[in-house]
C-alpha cells in the first residue's frame, strides 16, 4: 500500500496517473474520464484499500 497514490487512483477504473490529478481539488482520470474531488477521490480509495468499499467496476 502506497498512501502517495490514493489521490491519484481513479475510484471508477483503477487507473493510476499523477496527470489524472489536473489540480490540487480537482482528479480528472486521464483513463476513463471520471471526475471527482481530489479529496473524496482520496478517502474513496484508502476506504477500497481497506476493503470497506468494492470499487465500481463497470
Ligand atoms: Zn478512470
Amino acid at each position: 500500500m502506497d498512501p502517495r497514490n490514493t489521490s491519484r487512483t481513479c475510484p471508477a477504473c483503477g487507473h493510476v496517473s499523477g496527470e489524472s490529478r489536473t489540480t490540487q481539488a480537482k482528479f480528472e482520470c486521464t483513463g476513463c474520464g471520471h471526475t471527482a474531488n481530489a479529496d473524496q477521490v482520496g478517502a474513496l480509495n484508502l476506504a477500497i484499500r481497506a476493503g470497506l468499499v468494492l470499487p465500481d467496476v463497470a
